[in-house]
């Protein structure tokens, strides 16, 4: 698989550590094991933004993802959209979902990322929330129209909100007038190749590459689905679609790649970053 060969060397593998509940934790934390020893295959360390209630259940695998020298950042306290939970109560789950990570891990926790890439044009009065939580950076933006949540107008590559906060937004793939993530979750598990091949030649030149992947998306296991409970049909579909494809696709983006975590770049992507005020 030579998709991805144009791309640049310097990529950080990032995991959004989730389970629809504690009937999913096991098979959650299994494939969150998997995915670090992928990382760790190419000597690279990668950024895993954990779910505040899944660090609550499961302790033990937050501290192992920090021993293992991965990035433990978060992924909010429950997984919901940052509108949902509305201004006053917002601050006060991000402060509470990053004392946990603190304080299990041991380590300061830098980075955030939205449920869902929820950080959009409704709810931008939330990077305040973040920044004010003691968060120094984020990586929760999907700069384009999108059916569930993006944000057209924002920029492409890192910037700063006016609050101070770092936003380290979503490579795109471009299709006409249509722009979509592509390096991670149901989008790298559906698209055929030779687009995969097409939107890695858009993105020869940037320079804040990122993948992503759910623990879920590479589970193959008949009862291993850890994302089901309260989604419909459309999305039961995507959410199951091609997981068999998932480990293989990563490994080839990995090949000849080394992941640093997000806290390693971020004076690199600070230098460059302009202020977007919205
Ligand atoms: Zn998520």
């Amino acid at each position: 698989m030579a998709w991805f060969a144009c791309l640049p060397r310097e990529i950080t593998f990032t995991v959004d550590v989730e389970s629809e509940g504690p009937r999913g934790d096991a098979a959650c934390a299994r494939m969150t094991e998997a995915l670090m020893t992928l990382i760790e295959t190419g000597n690279g360390l990668g950024t895993f933004f954990i779910l505040g209630e899944v660090a609550v259940r499961n302790p033990g695998l937050v501290r192992e993802i920090a021993a293992r020298g991965h990035e433990v950042a978060s992924h909010g306290m429950h997984h919901r959209a940052l509108a949902r939970s509305g201004r006053a109560a917002l601050g006060d789950e991000l402060a509470r979902a990053r004392g946990i990570l603190e304080e299990v891990s041991g380590a300061a926790v830098l980075g955030f990322r939205a449920p869902l890439f929820s950080l959009d044009a409704g709810s931008a009065w939330a990077a305040e929330c973040i920044a004010a939580a003691g968060f120094a950076y984020s990586s929760s933006v999907v700069p384009a129209w999108n059916p569930l949540h993006g944000w057209r107008g924002a920029p492409n590559k890192p910037f700063l909100f006016e609050a101070g906060l770092l936003e380290i937004p979503v490579p795109l793939g471009r299709v006409g007038p249509l722009a979509m993530p592509f390096l991670g979750g149901m989008y790298m598990r559906s698209l055929p190749p030779w687009r995969m091949k097409q939107f890695s030649r858009q993105n020869a030149a940037t320079e804040a590459l990122w993948c992503y992947c759910h623990p879920y998306d590479i589970d193959t296991e008949p009862d291993g689905d850890v994302a089901e409970a309260g989604n419909g049909r459309l999305a039961r579909f995507f959410l199951r679609r091609n997981r068999s494809l998932m480990a293989p696709r990563l490994a080839a983006l990995m090949a000849g790649r080394t992941s640093r975590p997000f806290a390693a770049r971020l004076a690199a992507f600070r230098a460059g970053a302009a202020v977007f005020a919205v």
